[in-house]
């Protein structure tokens, strides 16, 4: 067995779409990134790659390559299990954190938590999504932007 972490964090601004963990969430506010800004996903990807031994999400898709802009997250996590599936790896669980003043996260947890077991291949039973606030301390706290933090357990294919 493998275990991995990850953690990411990006900016809100207004005009942007707030996607995360694959799902699009009603707010005024979204976040800035090279990609679709889905900070939940990233920290996944992170997770899986240091599981694995191959670095991280930067090295795989740099946020200077044009072919990455704007791009769904989904479609690099995709891309991440297809690399760990070609060296015999699979995902074991996943358990992930978001750390958010706001919005409301809690109704739209088991969406995501489907939405990432489909591509994690795993049952959404294995894949753990929580929430919470900084009490409106540090920079997630004041609403400056969205953090988050995953933790997994490969498994080597038998
Ligand atoms: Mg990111």
């Amino acid at each position: 067995m493998l275990i991995g972490q990850g953690f990411d964090a990006h900016r809100f601004a207004p005009g942007r779409r707030l996607v995360l963990g694959g799902l699009e969430i009603p707010h005024d506010l979204g976040l800035i990134a090279h990609s679709d800004g889905d900070v939940l996903i990233h920290a996944l990807c992170d997770a899986l790659l240091g599981a694995a031994g191959l670095g991280d999400i930067g090295n795989h898709f740099p946020d200077t390559d044009d072919a990455y802009a704007g791009i769904d997250s989904r479609i690099l996590l995709r891309q991440v299990i297809a690399s760990l599936s070609e060296r015999g790896l699979s995902v074991h669980n996943a358990d992930m954190t978001i750390i958010a003043q706001q919005p409301k996260l809690a109704p739209h947890i088991p969406a995501m938590r489907e939405i990432l077991a489909a591509d994690l291949g795993c049952d959404p039973a294995r894949v753990n999504v929580k929430a919470t606030t900084m009490e409106h301390m540090g920079f997630t706290g004041r609403g400056e932007g969205i953090a988050a933090s995953a933790a997994v357990l490969l498994i080597e294919d038998a």
